[in-house]
């Protein structure tokens, strides 16, 4: 059975999976960012970096709100699957143009 991707330990139903992918997709694109971040505050100029900062602070929010779903505290009605989809698609982009 698979476990939330929090890393909690948590068990997560099967009609719950779809939503656990995204967050383990969400998750991956951040860390992926985070682990880039000394790089990028040394090397980007300030706009485009206060912009990666912003983007990253985004993904926060989308991956706290997952969480929030996944655990059962929040309703996934109130979820904007259009924005987490336009901020994956945005990120995979970015890192492909800037080999992050
Ligand atoms: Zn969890």
């Amino acid at each position: 059975m698979a476990r939330c991707f929090c890393g909690c330990g948590r068990k997560i139903a099967f009609s719950w999976r779809p939503i656990n992918t995204s967050g383990k997709r969400v998750s991956k694109e951040l860390a992926a960012w985070e682990l880039r971040n000394r790089i990028i505050r040394e090397q980007a100029p300030d706009t485009s970096r206060r912009n990666i900062e912003t983007f990253i602070a985004d993904g926060v929010g989308l991956r706290d709100s997952l969480i929030e779903i996944v655990h059962g505290e929040a309703d996934p009605s109130s979820f904007d699957a259009d924005t987490m989809r336009a901020w994956l698609q945005f990120s995979w982009k970015t890192r492909r143009e800037l080999g992050v």
